[in-house]
């Protein structure tokens, strides 16, 4: 019997459908995990939204994103922190455990401000946070970006605040698009499990060579990350959550989104 049960798919995976016909789709292919992108929110009723996903039986696993703290700026890092509440208030009406947090990056000052700055915000949002039930991970992304989408680079990073932060409400999102090169990934995702921090855990692949930074990501086994291995750790860790899959590809965006997620539901079979 194949297995779908611990499959999530996130609705930016299948960018040319809207929240409906993820929805509908995701359902009918028997997923049975859903994490939101904000853009597919926008105007819609998100009581409405949550009783759709009720009826297609499908879990929110997480909204996302977050974030985006630091700033040279304080006005901007205010108005940062606003819309970040706003997102916990969401994530609440929706039923939605988790926010990832993309934790923001300013080329125009040093990378330790800016870890100053996405602890200090994550910390002016921990009381909301927790009010809501509501819980944030931080999701170090891959060094290429750290100048402008994260301060935040390595698990250790990650692993270094969240015990700093100190709170069961925040934790981390591990990507292996993001630390697969990481010769300290196995320790660290092991810190992760003695401090019950391991909140989500994302997959795709790392095309050779990777024709752009941002929107050619692969399906798993398209490239070079052992995810299988990575898994093993990430659930020797305590990890029995969702495998999440978050693909930014414009070549599998152009494709027919059904026959894609055929493809989507065989490689994670397959390769992960
Ligand atoms: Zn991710």
């Amino acid at each position: 019997m194949e297995d779908f049960s611990k499959l999530c798919l996130h609705t930016f995976t299948n960018k040319p459908w809207n929240l409906s016909q993820c929805i509908d789709n995701y359902s009918k292919a028997g997923i049975k995990g859903i994490s939101i992108w904000r853009n597919v929110l926008e105007g819609l009723d998100l009581k409405i939204v949550k009783k759709q996903l009720a009826e297609a039986d499908l879990s929110i696993v997480s909204l996302v994103r977050g974030g985006f703290f630091p700033s040279v700026n304080a006005s901007e890092r205010a108005l940062a922190i606003e819309d970040n509440m706003k997102l916990i208030e969401e994530a609440a009406v929706l039923g939605a455990p988790l926010i990832v947090l993309v934790c923001g990056s300013d080329g125009r000052q040093s990378l330790e401000t800016s870890r100053e700055q996405i602890q200090e915000g994550i910390e002016k949002l921990l009381p909301l946070a927790i009010e809501n039930g509501v819980k944030l991970a931080i999701e170090p992304l891959h060094p290429m970006y750290a100048g402008d989408k994260s301060a935040v680079n390595t698990l250790a990073q990650a692993n270094d605040m969240v015990e700093a932060i100190n709170s069961p409400y925040v934790g981390v999102a591990i990507d292996v698009y993001h630390v697969w090169w990481d010769p300290n990934l196995e320790v660290e995702i092991r810190r992760c499990g003695q401090n019950n921090s391991l909140f989500a855990f994302h997959i795709c692949d790392w095309n050779v060579p990777t024709l752009d930074f941002l929107t050619d990501r692969g399906l798993m086994g398209d490239g070079c990350i052992p995810i299988k291995k990575i898994r093993s750790w990430v659930e020797e860790a305590g990890f029995s959550g969702f495998n999440e899959v978050e693909i930014f590809s414009d070549k599998y965006w152009a494709m027919d989104q059904n026959e894609y997620l055929d493809k989507i539901k065989l490689a994670y079979l397959k390769h992960s």
